[in-house]
Formats: structure tokens, sequence, C-alpha cells
């Protein structure tokens, strides 16, 4: 019998779709279908890929608003949000696109007369992709984009929360003239589909984005067929407000980086270190611009924030507040809930948590929603210890109008992404990627390409 898994929408907990689990044959099937394809993909020239590609971009920027809804649907992030991942997703094609022709070797000088020494690059081979709900767009593209570029075959398992995009993204590939077997979705749990890719002689590399603890399972289950991996895991981002610093800017970033997917991103500010001298100041600021956000369903308008994507999320924030509140912090807005257990529902007013100190959970764990606690420095090194103090390395945020404390401060900050007075760093033409245990490699720019490429060197003795 086949077997489904129900999607819902996690604004009302109305059922969306049923999705039918790929059974292990036919996982195993569509792994051999993507090798045997990997054997003609590979061969295409660079410029016909390209051209593919740009079709694939072309046509989900042809279907912009549907995509946008059903992310939105499947999510709960606000329909701006929705439409804005939707380019985002495909600014990762069209970069790719491009570079599939900009994939170049060299020759080195020979050691003999007779030597002529090459190096070319070839495509890894299969790829195997998981990916979570938070980005149920971009996550693929940014990994699918990149690999097909390169002429390596993909398959992607998305999230059980969030497929319906993926497959959809995947329908408009097919359409473009990506061929089936080249581009690939199945659907079902991850330690079950995870182990049938990891285990598979017919993948060369893994490439992961969700939470770390999934992560280093990834990366030990690699370790058998010695697959290439790259991991983009958890985040426990700091975002530093020095004494110099534009606060009104601070703040307008702040509230950006940090209630964007409700707060559900890797990247988004977890803790708020506040020089001691401003902190009153930023506080205050900040709280009066978070009580402006409006929570709810992200297809009615005017909505900033949308819903926690399920109960699990939801515990795990509500346990840190209450944490918190327990160890002396103070709630200065939020902290109150909507949310219905039996439709399945669950909604956080932002809330802003003050006095907070190192020995609460909310400042060891990620939070993954919309909550943001403040916490004082003193000094800027106590400030680098205090970010430092973390073994996740993603994202970091700093404001200062001083270009001395923001060159100590970027180049003292153990983290892969740095914004400058800036909340929003990314994009497809920048390397995104962690250190610690934030993950390994970097995915977009021109970093991007290389996971997914052999180096081959050819020595010719004419
Ligand atoms: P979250 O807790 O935010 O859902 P996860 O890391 O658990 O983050 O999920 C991200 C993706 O990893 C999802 O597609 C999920 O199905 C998949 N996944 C979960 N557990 C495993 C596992 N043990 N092996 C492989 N994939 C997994």
């Amino acid at each position: 019998m086949m077997s489904t898994f129900t999607v819902n929408n996690p604004a009302t907990g109305e059922e969306l779709q049923e999705v039918i689990v790929s059974s292990n044959e036919e996982v195993l099937a569509a792994l051999k279908a993507g090798h045997t394809a990997f054997k003609t993909w590979s061969k295409v020239n660079a410029h016909k890929r390209s051209a593919l590609l740009s079709k694939w971009a072309d046509l989900v920027r042809a279907h912009r608003e549907e995509i946008g809804e059903l992310i939105t649907r499947e999510n709960g992030k606000p329909l701006a949000e929705g439409l804005g991942e939707v380019d985002y997703a495909v600014s990762y094609i069209d970069w790719y696109a491009e570079e599939a022709k900009r994939i170049y070797g060299r020759t080195i000088p020979g050691h003999q007369e007779s030597k002529r020494l090459t190096v070319i690059k070839q495509p890894i081979g299969q790829v195997a992709a998981i990916t979570p709900w938070n980005f149920p767009a971009a996550m693929m593209t940014r990994k699918a984009a990149p690999a097909l570029a390169a002429g390596c075959t993909f398959i992607v398992k998305p999230a059980e929360e969030t497929p319906l995009t993926t497959i959809r993204l995947i329908e408009l590939a097919h359409e473009a003239g990506i061929p089936k077997d080249v581009v690939q979705c199945v659907n079902g749990d991850g330690p079950r589909i995870g182990k049938l890719f990891t285990d598979s002689p017919y993948v060369r590399k893994i490439t992961f984005t969700g939470s770390t603890p999934v992560g280093k399972e990834l990366l030990r289950n690699c370790a058998d067929t010695l697959k290439h991996a790259t991991m983009e895991l958890g985040g426990h981002a700091p975002l530093i407000v020095a004494e110099d610093a534009d606060l009104d800017l601070a703040v307008q970033q702040t509230i950006n980086a940090k209630f964007r997917n409700a707060g559900q991103t890797c990247v988004c500010p977890n803790r708020l270190l506040v020089q001691d001298s401003v902190v009153d100041k930023f506080t205050e600021k900040f709280v009066e611009a978070v009580k402006h956000l409006k929570v709810g369903n992200g297809l009615d308008q005017d909505v900033t924030v949308g819903p926690i994507i399920n109960k699990k999320g939801f515990d795990k924030i509500v346990n840190q507040l209450e944490d918190a509140v327990s160890k002396g912090a103070d709630i200065a807005c939020g902290n109150e809930y909507d949310y219905n257990d039996e439709k399945g529902y669950y909604f956080i007013q932002p809330t802003v948590v003050v006095d907070v100190n190192d020995t609460m959970k909310i400042m060891q764990e990620e939070t993954f929603g919309p909550v943001a606690p403040i916490t004082r420095f003193h000094t800027l090194e106590e400030a680098v210890e205090i970010a430092n103090g973390t073994p996740y390395g993603l994202a970091a945020y700093f404001f200062t109008e001083s270009y001395k404390t923001g060159v100590y401060l970027s180049e003292n900050l153990e983290f892969g992404i740095v914004g400058w007075n800036d909340g929003a760093p990314s994009g497809a033409h920048i390397p995104f990627g962690g250190m610690k245990e934030s993950g390994i490699g970097r995915e977009g720019g021109l970093e991007g390409i290389e996971p997914y490429l052999e180096t081959k060197y050819i020595s010719t003795n004419i």
C-alpha cells in the first residue's frame, strides 16, 4: 500500500496536500537513474547546461506569484517574504547559469621539456541534498543550481513540513528541458532517506542544510564511502551594538534580521549585545519598533510575523523563555502566545527579553523564534569573548560608525558571515557558510560551485 504524509498550513492547521512517501525501492531506483544520467549530463556542454538553467529560472519567474503563495501556505512566512524568497531562489539559478561557463582549469609549466601539465575540473558525480523547511525554495536552488551547472546530477529530499515548493520547482526544471533523471525529488522522513543517500555508491556528495546534530550524523555516515559533504548547520548569531552606533539604523536592521521568517532562520541574531552606555536607549527604541510588528496568517495584509512551524519549535521557544524568566530575566514586551494544539497552529508575539545572562538557555541554544534577548557589555574585548563563546560560527552582526571598532570586530569574530551595519548580508553572489559547528563549505558566489567539481591533473609526456 502506498503511504502518504500530510502537509499542513502552519498558520491555520488546515490540510494542504497529501504527499506520497518514496519507498526504499523508489529511492534506490532514483539513485540508480541519477547515476546513469550522470554519464550523459556530465558530457552536455557548459553553454547548453547554462541555457537550460536560464530557462528554468525564467519559468520560476513566470510562476512567481504561485510559488510565493505556496511558500507562505506551507511555511507560514508573510507573502512579501514568500515572494522575496522566490526572487532569492531564482538568483541562485541565474548566477550559476553564468558560472557554468566559467569553470576554468589551468596549465602548469612542465619540469621536463617533454611534459605538458594540465589541470581540468570535472563534475563530481551524483549529488544528494537534504533541505530544511525555513527556505523551501532557496535552500534547494542554492544546491541544485551549482550542481547542475557543474554537470552533476541532483536528487533532493525536502523537509516533510514543506515539500510542495520543491516538488513544484522540480516540475518546472523538467518543463525547462532538464532531463527527469538529472534532477529528482524524493519524499519521506530524514533518517531513512538520509541513510539511503549516504550508503549509496551512486552518490558522490551530500549537501545538507539543517540542524547541527543531523549534520554530524550525516557526516559520520558519509565516512564509510568517503563522500564529499557540504554542511550548512545551526547558528547562534551575536549582534553587537557599540556605543558609537547609529542606533536608529541598528534598530531597523536588527528588526529585519531578527524577525524575518518569525525568527526561524539560521542567521537570525539570537544574542543582542549592547554596550552599557547605550543599552537603555537602544532597548527603548527597539521595543517600540517590535511593538509595531503584526503577527498572523502570512496571507493577510500587513502581517509581518507568521507562525512558528510546529509544536516542537514552539515548545523549545517557550521553554527558553520560562528558563530565562526563572533565572531573573525581564520581559520588555511580548511573551504572549496564540496556539491551538488540536488544530496545530502556534503564534508567538515578538518578544524582547532584558537582563539576560550566560546561564540562561536562551544565550546557549539556538532559539529559532521571534525572541530577542538583550545583554550588556562594557568593553569591545568583552563583547568579542561573549560573541565567540559558542560552538556555532555562522553569522555575526555589529553596528559601529568607527572604522577602528569595525575592523577590530570584523577580524576577531569567529563567524563565516559578518554584517557591519548590515542585517541582510546574504546573496547568490557571496559565499554563505559557517565556521566551527555551523558547518563545512560555502554556498553561493565563486566558492559555491567548487564543491561540485573534482580536480584532475593530467601529465602528458610527448
Ligand atoms: P529541524 O529540527 O529544524 O526540522 P532538521 O535538521 O531535523 O531540522 O531537518 C532538516 C532536514 O533534515 C529535513 O529535511 C529533515 O527531514 C532531515 N532530517 C532529519 N533527521 C535526519 C537524519 N537523521 N538524517 C538525514 N536527514 C534528516
